[in-house]
């Protein structure tokens, strides 16, 4: 069983369940397995690390694992001996079987099973850049779970499932960028009838991920020195370095934590920034190499964010420039015979960078996770279905959230019926 304390980073105090704030702080909350070893259940995906997950029970019919596999292509390009990747998409020949394509289907489903067993009656709200919004759209509609998905109007596009997309879900699409889509969705959540899902704040989407490190190490039987990932927010490199401390907790992995090599697609780059003490540019996420790697509020200050991760790590943070994502993104599909999605392509060209300044030795084992790709195979064998959007709001700032709340439970309401 999952058993497991939801606890402050910041003040140590033990909080509900459910919390997705401290009482007393600002800092990130974190779960506390009563689990301290490392157990690989019989169970399907992701469910196979229940204990290390904050769920009750497995949700049938999603959950999906990433697979790690020992690199040959790519890792002989880069002159790496032990470059092991983690592969979150659709690759049937590898066994990877996420029919969204990307690492977010690792944070949905736990997400998704524990509003299920919080059974409040709540809607869920999910603010999203696409790739979210597609994740939680399928894990909602296994089990018909009412969601508002808030996605601004560039990452409609990115909103179909190969599943049939549940009559409980409501689109609203936003005219503006991601970080209004999540302001618009922060307050939706906090009226009455509706819950957030709390991005970073949200144990069960990083624990979700962490999955990525899990899966990894029992792959390649050591805690890696280095782990690589694009990033957004930076949720997934906090959930790494979690994982990686439950791990390190177990001790037959080894001790020492992996170094975070967070690297982010200039020039809309606040962590980047941040880590590097760089004035952030001004920027247009519309001339991103993949938009779903902006956010301009990432958890980067507070207690338990990514500040503490890199610190704690002895981790950095690369800035990519779109020529040298697209280069990466060429050698690596050219090498690993895959198709991947843009966003992961900056982590590979930070690789790269990483082994031009000598940061990583040849023989270090490299942990490179490839949060998206598989497209072109998903497309030859299913059907992708539109999710079409139900409602738009103009302006994120100007709209009247009552106005829309009751558009929205018209929406839900009609669907219903
Ligand atoms: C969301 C996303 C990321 C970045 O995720 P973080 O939340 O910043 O860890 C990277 N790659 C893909 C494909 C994504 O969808």
């Amino acid at each position: 069983m999952g058993e497991y304390l939801v606890k402050c980073t910041g003040c140590g105090s033990v909080q509900p369940p459910h919390a997705l704030h401290c009482q007393n702080d600002d800092a990130l909350l974190r779960t506390e397995y009563l689990t301290r070893r490392l157990t690989s259940r019989d169970l399907p995906g992701i469910w196979r690390f229940y204990d290390w997950l904050p769920v009750r029970r497995p949700l049938e019919g999603v959950g999906a694992a990433p697979v790690t596999y020992k690199s040959q292509g790519l890792a002989k390009e880069l002159g790496l001996r032990n470059l092991y990747i983690s592969f979150s998409g659709y690759w049937p020949d590898k066994n990877a079987r996420m029919t969204t394509c990307s690492f977010k289907d690792l944070e949905a489903p736990p997400t998704v099973e524990r509003m299920i067993e919080r059974d409040d009656q709540k809607v869920l709200v999910v603010p999203s850049a696409g790739n979210t919004a597609r994740a939680f759209a399928e894990a909602a509609s296994a089990v018909d779970l009412p969601l508002v998905l808030v996605v601004h109007s560039a990452g409609l596009r990115r909103l179909w499932i190969t599943g049939t997309p549940s009559d409980s879900i409501c689109v609203v699409s936003v005219n503006g960028d991601y970080t209004e889509a999540i302001d618009l969705g922060a307050r939706l959540s906090s009226q009455p009838g509706f819950v957030g899902e709390g991005g970073a704040r949200n144990v069960a989407r990083r624990d979700g991920m962490g999955v990525v490190m899990l899966d990894g190490v029992l792959t390649m039987k050591t805690i890696p020195k280095h782990y690589f990932q694009a990033v957004g927010s930076g949720t997934g490199g906090i959930a790494a370095w979690e994982a990686a401390l439950r791990l390190a907790g177990d001790g037959r992995f080894g001790t020492t934590l992996p170094r975070l090599h967070l690297a982010q697609n200039l020039p809309c780059a606040p962590l980047y920034s941040y880590w590097s003490g760089t004035k952030p540019d001004l920027c247009n996420f519309r001339e991103m190499y993949d938009d779903v790697l902006y956010n301009r509020k990432p958890p980067y200050e507070m207690k338990g964010g990514v500040k503490d991760a890199l610190e704690n790590t002895n981790g950095t943070v690369y800035g990519i420039t779109n020529a040298e994502a697209a280069e990466a993104r060429k050698l690596f599909e050219e090498s690993e015979e895959i198709d991947i999605l843009p966003a992961a392509a900056v982590a590979v060209a930070a690789l790269g960078k990483a082994m031009a300044t000598k940061t990583v030795d040849p023989k270090d084992t490299v942990l490179l996770n490839i949060t998206g790709g598989g497209i072109s195979h998903l497309k030859e064998e299913h059907d992708q279905n539109i999710l079409e959007r139900d409602l738009v709001a103009e302006s994120a700032n100007l709209v009247s959230d009552l106005d829309l709340l009751d558009e929205i439970n018209e929406v839900l309401r009609r669907h219903e019926a």
